[in-house]
């Protein structure tokens, strides 16, 4: 059976339709309430006695691409109640249909709040104008501001953890519902004392993941000195890959002892130097040719069509333009060329030396020629030696070592090879840093004594030491399954709300659009 739409479906709940009008665009509906009575603010008696009426425009949700506005005709009723003090008050409406004094329907303002938790004060306000939505970016974030955050049930098992309001510059905290998977909390800093007061509030808390830096964990202490703390898995990854890096760094002057007296790999050297010759000889190949032909007086054209090479390549040529590491300006070099670079891999790289060697042949050309020829040679091979003698960064060396053989390239390979033979402590703190990482991934919680043991006396001794200072908070981190993983993945969404907000974003607004709806 169908119905007919009526006009006061359009509006909310509680109103009816009187009017309609069309300004600016803009739609108006003329509404009055269909209560005949409304309780009293003070006492909460209900009143019938109207004193008089009054208007009030009211923002709606928009109808066919139009905004709309209310215009209500409010009635003031008069308190008969003996003892209220109240007199006269304006009519009142049910709860999440219009409050008092307020501009906008509930239902608008509910859309309102969400927009603003979603996008923030200025997007949301270009975004509520394209849905005809009447609301200003201050509107937005007001909204969003005296909605709150709503409460949330007291947690059991929390994450703690930092975020940067300012990289290097201002911190904040931000505490999780590990089992609920919610953020819940934001605190302005990362002080233990505004931790320890946030804490000593939930004393119903009773495991508590952290990170290693210390501030927590005593905040934890002192506040809930009964909860389990559980040092977080990934910073404890994190902080071992970090013990391998500083030990990288502390072992630099050897490294760089050990990569600077590595014997260069020849085959490496002379595989690229073979190819730069061939390459030559080839380009040489074709230059004769075809100044062999223009010397019988053959016309460009004519080379082009008898050799195939292209125009510019044969004018190239006939200029004698065409050079290359390999090219000498004398033509008396040439035909020793080969007998050159094979002297150049045996090792003979001084210029006056090889001028000499090549008198005893035949060679009428002078020693500069010659000279010139050594440097261009060296500069070219400069190029390959000292990509290999360059000593990486400490970082890069720390990915190098880690990153396993397969995945580096020949010259990696090298230096690396070179850091494991000079500095085999570095070798070790590599078994440790990997030997721990194993044993958070296999849960392996009764290697954990013997590994402290063992890492006291290595380049990762300081980490070793304070796992072993931390030896509770790091087992149960072995053992439970309650980790801050997820309280990263808050902190990563949590920058993007900060981005969003042009890092303007007071702690309020920032939580609130964090923690969002319920
Ligand atoms: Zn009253």
């Amino acid at each position: 059976m169908q119905k007919a739409l009526r006009a006061s479906s359009l509006v909310p709940p509680g109103f009816a339709v009187m009017g309609t009008e069309n300004e600016d665009g803009k739609t108006l509906i003329v509404v009055r309430s269909t209560a005949r009575a409304s309780p009293c603010p003070s006492c909460g008696a209900g009143s019938r006695q109207i004193h008089s009426h009054y208007q009030r425009q009211i923002g709606d949700l928009p109808i066919a691409g139009r905004s709309v506005h209310l215009v209500a005709f409010v009635r003031r009723f008069r308190c008969r109640a003996v003892r209220c003090a109240q007199g006269i008050f304006a009519e009142r409406f049910a709860a999440g249909i219009l409050a008092p004094w307020a501009r906008r329907t509930g239902r608008l303002e509910e859309l309102v709040h969400h927009l603003g938790l979603a996008l923030g004060g200025r997007p949301a306000a270009s975004f509520a104008r394209r849905l005809m939505l009447p609301v200003s970016n201050d509107t937005l974030l007001r909204v969003v501001r005296r909605r709150g955050t709503p409460a949330a049930p007291p947690p059991n098992i929390i994450g703690i953890d930092d975020w940067a309001w300012r990289r290097n510059h201002r911190y904040g905290t931000i505490i999780c519902d590990l089992e609920r998977r919610r953020p819940i909390r934001l605190l302005p800093d990362r002080e233990p004392a505004t931790t320890e007061a946030w804490l000593t509030g939930q004393p119903q808390i009773s495991v508590v993941a952290r990170d290693r830096g210390g501030a927590y964990a005593r905040a934890t202490a002192k506040a809930l000195p009964h909860a389990t703390q559980v040092a977080d898995r990934w910073h404890l990854m994190e902080n071992a890959s970090q013990a391998f890096l500083d030990a990288v760094r502390r072992s630099m002057r050897q490294i760089r002892r050990s990569v600077g007296a590595m014997t260069i790999n020849p085959k490496l050297l002379t595989a690229a130097e073979r190819l730069q010759y061939e390459g030559y000889l080839h380009r040489e190949e074709t230059n004769a040719s075809v100044m062999a032909i223009a010397k019988r007086g053959a016309s460009i054209k004519e080379i082009v069509r008898q050799t195939g090479h292209s125009r510019g390549l044969v004018r190239r040529i006939l200029r004698g333009e065409r050079s290359d590491v390999f090219r000498v300006r004398e033509s008396s070099l040439e035909n020793y060329l080969p007998w050159l670079d094979e002297q150049w891999t045996a090792g003979c790289r001084n210029g006056a030396e090889l001028w000499r060697r090549l008198k005893g042949q035949p060679f009428r050309g002078s020693l500069r020629v010659v000279t010139e020829w050594a440097t261009r040679r060296r500069r070219a091979e400069r190029v390959d030696t000292e990509g290999l003698h360059h000593v990486p960064s400490a970082r890069t060396i720390a990915r190098l070592m880690t990153i396993g053989r397969d995945n580096l390239t020949k010259a990696e390979t090298v230096t690396i090879a070179a850091v494991e033979t000079g500095v085999p402590t570095l070798v070790e703190a590599r078994t440790l840093v990997s030997g721990f990482h194993d044993m958070i991934r296999r849960k392996a919680e009764a290697d954990l004594v013997p590994w402290i043991e063992r890492g006291r006396d290595s380049l990762v001794a300081s980490f070793a030491n304070g796992v072993s200072r931390d030896i509770d908070a790091v087992r149960a981190a072995i053992v439970s399954p309650w980790s801050n993983g997820q309280t990263e993945g808050q902190i990563t969404k949590l920058k993007l709300v900060k981005r969003q907000m042009y890092g303007r974003g007071k702690l309020d607004l920032l939580q609130a659009r964090l923690i969002g709806p319920s």
